[in-house]
């Protein structure tokens, strides 16, 4: 007899425990609450070892007896593995001794972490049979579906809010998708994508495979932890729009810890929010567990989630890890951006603004220690907010080709 290759056990309610089977459903007919992926952690524990892990190819599949598969993985063969820097120049502005970055804005292939969920999205629904990808976005979603799965061979139907940035509309574009831009903002795109999902069979690849696609993003959380050397940080802080980053972050820590990878993960989780978009961090200072829905008015688009799906369940994380949450202006947001390029190198879209700008707050306030290892999680590229920061930074010096053009621009720049 075939022995089943599967380290998932099915899918569980998260709120009343039910198992339901692995399929493409994502809410429990008893109580409604949302389900995730179940595992078996027993069988996982005798496969998984640092040395396995760290022999195979550079992608989120190395982790791949974490992550809801049945069978080989057939998307995302390249995403992953980003790089992890080591922020010396931008710890010492923010005055924080062990400072990392690390920096998914070079996530292949549409310079996003929502490469590493959707590949995970996507693997899943082809084994389910379906042969049409889509989505609900706030942009970025948007560009790692209409890439993915036009390399897997899939249709694509995209919807997202109609004011988004340029850049994240042609970064769709490109791929051929049936792109629908929306008047509204993204909670009633969501809603809308909820019911067109009860008439047509796609995979809403944060809908009805949501359960699947929420555990790729802990390959973030697992990468982190391998390129620190098998360790969790002691502070990370994640920007938040529907929750399941932060969320999947800790769960992520909290697994390689229980399969023997990691010592105790004593990590504090802190969120990064917009203020015109920050329920999250609102619920977390006011010391409540009921996330109040907020109308998203703010320049971090991809962040703009007003009714967040995960918000209760990252604001229980940051509570049980004593981390915080910190929300931030549209000018603090710009000037993240810039502070990120000037000292690092690196440029960020608007929610790694928010990140930036978040931690300096958070540092300024004593919240991040001096002397302990903290993570700031770049999630998104800066080539495609540029409306963002386009008047906020200089202007070429423009002359004609000669030298004597140059050495006189060069002098009056310098008065
Ligand atoms: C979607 C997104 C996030 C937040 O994701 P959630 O898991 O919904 O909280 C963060 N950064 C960027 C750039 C995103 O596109
Ligand atoms: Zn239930």
């Amino acid at each position: 007899m075939a022995v089943s290759s599967s380290l998932i056990k099915g899918l569980k309610c998260r709120e009343c425990g039910r198992a339901f089977p692995a399929q493409a459903i994502y809410v429990c007919d008893y109580c409604f609450g949302s389900l995730e992926v179940d595992y078996d952690y027993d069988r996982i524990k005798g496969q998984v070892s640092r040395e396995t892990i760290a022999a195979r190819a550079h992608s989120i599949w190395r982790y791949r007896e974490f992550l809801p598969i049945d069978g080989e993985p057939t998307v995302g063969f390249d995403t992953g593995m980003t790089p992890l820097l080591r922020a010396r120049n931008l710890g010492e502005a923010l005055g924080l001794k062990e400072l990392y970055v690390k920096d998914d804005s070079v996530c292949h292939p549409t310079l996003s972490f929502k490469d590493r969920v959707v590949s995970v999205a996507l693997s899943r629904a082809k084994e389910l049979g379906f042969d049409t990808a889509s989505c609900a976005s706030t942009g970025n979603l948007a560009n790692a579906v209409s890439a993915l799965s036009a390399r897997a061979g899939m249709k694509r139907v995209i919807f997202i809010p109609a004011d988004l940035e340029m850049g994240k509309v042609v970064n769709s574009l490109v791929f051929a998708p049936t792109l629908v831009a929306v008047e509204g903002n993204y909670d009633e795109v969501n809603r809308l994508c909820a019911e067109i999902g009860a008439r047509h069979k796609w995979a809403f690849v944060n809908i009805n495979i949501r359960p699947y696609y929420a555990e790729g993003s802990k390959t973030y959380g697992f990468e982190v932890a391998e390129q620190l050397g098998w360790r969790a940080p002691k502070h990370i802080v994640v920007p938040a729009a529907s929750g399941s980053l932060l969320v999947k972050i800790w769960k992520g820590f909290k697994e390689f810890h229980a399969m023997g990878l990691i010592p105790k993960p004593e990590t504090r989780m802190y969120a990064a929010q917009a203020a015109g978009c920050g329920p999250i961090v609102e619920a977390v200072e006011q010391g409540s567990d009921i996330i109040k829905p907020v109308k998203p008015k703010t320049i971090a688009k991809s962040l703009a989630i007003g009714n967040p799906a995960d918000g209760y369940y990252a604001a229980d994380a940051i509570r049980e890890t004593g981390g915080w949450g910190a929300a931030v202006t549209d000018d603090e947001i710009v000037e993240g951006i810039k502070l990120l390029a000037a000292t690092e190198g690196v440029f960020t879209e608007t929610a790694g603004g928010v990140t930036v700008a978040a931690a300096r707050k958070l540092a300024a306030a004593g919240r991040l220690p001096k002397n302990e290892s903290v993570v700031i999680c770049i999630t998104g590229q800066g080539l495609k907010t540029q409306e963002a920061v386009m008047h906020r930074i200089g202007k070429p010096i423009k002359i004609k080709p000669t030298l004597k053009a140059f050495e006189e621009a060069m002098e009056r720049s310098a008065s």
